[in-house]
């Protein structure tokens, strides 16, 4: 019932407005009281104690007097004004001053069964009773008096009904102060929560908006007081909390796409090992769904390289590393616990490493070959020159001129090789420049057909060119594109046993491209080495590919200089004997834009 702030204020300013008119009612009662006291007091003694002349008068019998008692009634009844003797409430009476009887005074009534008080006892001993006494329910003096030879009492006594009364209507007026002050407090308790508490109502639904997320609502500022200020700290708090909170989001967005978008793959377990996230890369590399949850467990995935206390608790290093053959690829994992001191959970971040080591596979089979391909011309030179420096003068004139051609032949042979290396790594780090030109690519054929014809002839061959009428022109590096052709050509004729026939066709096809397939029916290449010839050093059969002055190097460089010009070198697939190498390349040359 009290819980709301309005019925605080309204009991805290009620019982404020009580206790306060207890308190002011209950000085006022007792200052009354007091008064009345002090002033019974003071009225007895102004006319006994500082009035001589009533004194003597009141103790002196008149010559032949009948009745003292009359007489001194005579004369109080004279000064009743002064003793605030009203008959009523306040009376006097005078008294046997031996017996305490009644002989005269204001209220015959009452006088005949006066009570014997302290002070009407101390006056019958002839003391003057005058001690006052606030707890009684009276006021009363006894004066002894001794007049000629008789003794009486002048008592005076005061019922203290006025006070009472007037306490009552003190108490009847407090009341109503009271009920007219527990009125205008609950007005002002009601004025004050209006003023107070609406304020802070409407704080703290906007505390709850901010609570729900909704930080655009804005709480209006009416008041410049204390309440003010913190609704606008409230308003700056909001604004605060909601840039940051964009910040972060913009931050999470941000770690979200790379998260989604990034090569390697990430999977995050929770302590209890079930995943909490995981990007596209992850599944692909591990070839399986990773839904979030408990479905698919941390033990199941990577227990084989770490259980997942030993990854929470990694030691020195912080991460544990491992690695796995998946399928096909090659996979190394670095596990690292997140929120270390938390030991929130683990992450697993997965590295396909399989192109590298392909890439590091080849470039160590690339050095051997080079060294090898090398190492075999220069070991023929070194062995023949050898025989010549320890034979000097003895061999045959023809012996020593066919040991020399063989020298000459392997430095050609080993210059060949380092030409085409050196081409190579041009290409690799792409300091080779396209020469570009537009030619007859009609004629840049036929120029490359005849070049050959007569090495075609030395064995036998038939050398067929079809061309169309319509052939392009096309732009390229012609003496480049020449270099491929007569590198096709020259290796059909190279691997077509003697009295074979090699055809060369051409056309135009669609998306502004030309094509040239060179065909012959040699000794063709099996299955499972098509897709490898156009690799550095490969060759299908070294010891004849040697023999004919081959390096295994020709058909990758055409490769290099064909892709270089946006275009492409394929086996063609055709069934029966022989091999057909078909190259395309674009009309305008590289960079060209369809669009
Ligand atoms: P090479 O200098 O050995 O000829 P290439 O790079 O030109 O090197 O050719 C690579 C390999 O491809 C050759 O060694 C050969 O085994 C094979 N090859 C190329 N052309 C033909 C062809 N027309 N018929 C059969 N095999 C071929």
């Amino acid at each position: 019932m009290f819980r709301s702030l309005h019925m605080k204020l309204m009991l805290i300013m009620t019982l404020l407005i009580i206790s306060l008119m207890t308190v002011v009612g209950a000085f006022l009662v007792n200052s009354v009281a007091g008064f009345y006291l002090d002033q019974f007091y003071s009225q007895m003694q102004s006319v006994f104690q500082n009035d001589p002349e009533f004194y003597h008068d009141l103790v002196t019998p008149e010559t032949e007097e009948e009745s003292g008692a009359a007489q001194i009634d005579q004369m109080l009844r004279a000064r009743t004004g002064d003793l605030g003797v009203d008959g009523l409430t306040r009376n006097f009476y005078v008294l046997d001053g031996t017996t305490g009887a009644y002989l005269a005074g204001t209220n015959e009534t009452e006088g005949a069964s006066l009570e014997l008080t302290h002070n009407l006892s101390a006056a019958l001993t002839g003391q003057v009773g005058d001690a006052s006494d606030p707890t009684a329910a009276y006021m009363d003096v006894a004066i002894p008096v001794t007049r000629g030879d008789r003794d009486y009492v002048v008592y005076i006594k005061d019922s203290k009904q006025s006070v009472q009364s007037l306490t009552n209507q003190l108490v009847v007026l407090i009341l109503e102060a009271l009920a007219f002050g527990i009125a205008i407090s609950v007005l002002l308790s009601f004025l004050l929560s209006k003023t107070l508490i609406t304020p802070i109502e409407r704080l703290t639904e906007g505390a709850e908006e901010v609570a729900a997320g909704d930080f655009s609502h804005k709480i209006e500022v009416d008041s410049r007081d204390e309440i003010g200020v913190l609704t606008s700290t409230f308003n700056d708090m909001a604004r605060q909390l909601q840039s940051t909170i964009q910040e972060v989001e913009n931050e999470r967005n941000k770690l979200d796409t790379l998260f989604l978008h990034m090569t390697d793959g990430v999977v995050a377990f929770s302590q209890r090992g079930e995943i909490i996230q995981s990007n596209p890369a992850a599944e692909e590399m591990l070839g399986r769904k990773l839904p979030i949850g408990g479905e698919v467990s941390y033990a199941s995935l990577f227990g084989d390289m770490a259980s997942l206390k030993e990854v929470l608790e990694p030691g020195l290093l912080g991460f544990i590393t491992g690695s796995r053959e998946q399928g096909e690829r090659s996979l190394e994992f670095l596990l690292a616990p997140f929120d270390r001191d938390h030991q929130a959970g683990v992450l697993v971040v997965i590295h396909d490493v399989t192109e590298r080591n392909k890439t590091e596979e080849m470039r160590k089979e690339f050095v051997a070959n080079v060294s090898h391909e090398l190492r075999t011309p220069l070991t023929n030179i070194h062995s023949y020159a050898e025989t010549l420096v320890d034979s000097a003068g003895a061999l045959p004139p023809d012996m020593e001129r066919s040991f020399l051609n063989v020298i000459l032949s392997e430095s050609e042979r080993m210059a060949h090789i380092v030409q085409d290396l050196l081409t190579l790594s041009r290409f690799d780090s792409g300091k080779s420049e396209l020469n570009l030109t537009t030619f007859s690519f009609a004629e840049a054929i036929e120029t490359m057909v005849n070049a050959n014809r007569l090495e075609a002839e030395r064995h036998g061959h038939t050398l067929a060119l079809e061309l169309p009428e319509d052939l392009p022109q096309v732009r390229a590096d012609r003496e480049r594109i020449t270099q491929v052709m007569m590198n096709v050509v020259s290796n059909a004729i190279k691997y077509t046993p003697d009295g074979g026939r090699i055809r060369i066709f051409a056309g135009t096809m669609d998306g502004g491209r030309v094509w040239l397939e060179v065909s012959d029916n040699g000794i063709g290449i099996p299955k499972a080495d098509r897709d490898r010839i156009f690799e550095r050093f490969y060759r299908v059969d070294k010891a004849r590919s040697r023999e004919s002055g081959g390096t295994g190097l020709g058909l990758s460089i055409a490769k290099e200089i064909v892709e270089q010009h946006q275009g492409s070198i394929s086996i063609v697939d055709k069934p029966g004997p022989g091999l057909t190498i078909r190259v395309e390349l674009p009309v305008e040359g590289p960079g060209y834009d369809e669009e």
